[in-house]
C-alpha cells in the first residue's frame, strides 16, 4: 500500500536510482555455477571477500559441481575461509554440488533450466538456502524474473516510508506489480538498491544530495 502518494511510490524511487547508478558490470562471472557458489558465499559478508574466494577457486580449477563434490572438505574450507562462516558455507556448497552431480549428471544448465516453481522448490529443500539466496540463484543464474527483497531493500524501503508493511513479501509483490517483470529489470533494480545502500543509504545515511531526498520520510527529518 502506498502511504503518501505526493511523494511517489517505492517502485518509482527504485526506478529513479536505476537510472542514477551504472550497474552494467554487476555480478561479473565466467559460469552459471560460479553465480550459484557466489550466492552462498555472499551470505553475511561483503562482495569484495567473495570475489577473492571465487578468484582463488577459479585459479584452482574447482568451480564445477564434479570438482567441488570430490574436493576434500578441509581444502574447501581453507579456500572459503575469507568469507566467514566457512564451515557452514563449505558444507552448503558441497551439498549443492553433490545434488547437481547426482540428479543432473553434473550439468549446471540442466539443473537451472527448469520451470520457476520446480527449481525454487528444489532450492528451498536445501540446507542453508534461504529466500535471499534462492532468489539470487533464480534471477542471476537461472534467469527467472524475481525481485530480490534483501536487507538493503528492507532498509531503503523502511527509511523511504513509501510502503506499508515493510516486509520482504510486500516489497517483492510491490516491485513485481509496478516494474516490468523481466530478468533485466529485476537485476537492475536489485543492483541499484544495493549500490544506493552501499554508497549513500548506509548504516549512517548520507542524505544531503541523495537522489531520493524529496521522496524520503527519513531524509525529511535531517
Ligand atoms: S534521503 Fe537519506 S535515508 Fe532517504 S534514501 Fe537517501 S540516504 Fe537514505
Amino acid at each position: 500500500m502506498s502511504m503518501d502518494e505526493t511523494r511517489g511510490t517505492f517502485a518509482q524511487a527504485v526506478e529513479r536510482i536505476m537510472s542514477h547508478y551504472d550497474t552494467k558490470r554487476w555480478w561479473p562471472h565466467e559460469s552459471r555455477f560460479e553465480i550459484v557458489v557466489g550466492a552462498i558465499l555472499v551470505q553475511r559478508t561483503r562482495w569484495e571477500n567473495v570475489e577473492k574466494v571465487i578468484e582463488a577457486m577459479r585459479s584452482r580449477g574447482v568451480l564445477t559441481p564434479s570438482a567441488i563434490s570430490t574436493l576434500d572438505v578441509l581444502e574447501l574450507e581453507r579456500m572459503v575461509r575469507p568469507t566467514g562462516f566457512f564451515r557452514q558455507k563449505s558444507r552448503r556448497i558441497q551439498r549443492l554440488a553433490h545434488h547437481i552431480h547426482l540428479y543432473h549428471k553434473g550439468d549446471v544448465t540442466c539443473f537451472l533450466k527448469r520451470p520457476y516453481q520446480e527449481l525454487a522448490s528444489d532450492l528451498e529443500r536445501m540446507d542453508g538456502i534461504g529466500p535471499e539466496t534462492r532468489d539470487a540463484i533464480l534471477l542471476y543464474a537461472a534467469g527467472h524474473p524475481v525481485m530480490i527483497a534483501d536487507t538493503y531493500a528492507i532498509r531503503l524501503c523502511d527509511r523511504l516510508g513509501l510502503l506499508d508493511p515493510v516486509t520482504p513479501h510486500a516489497i517483492k509483490n510491490h516491485l513485481m506489480q509496478h516494474l516490468p517483470t523481466t530478468p533485466q529489470t529485476c537485476r537492475r533494480a536489485h543492483a541499484a538498491i544495493v549500490e544506493h545502500c552501499k554508497k549513500r543509504c548506509c548504516a549512517v545515511p548520507r542524505c544531503s544530495g541523495c537522489p531520493l531526498l524529496d521522496m524520503c520520510e527519513h531524509g525529511a527529518t535531517k
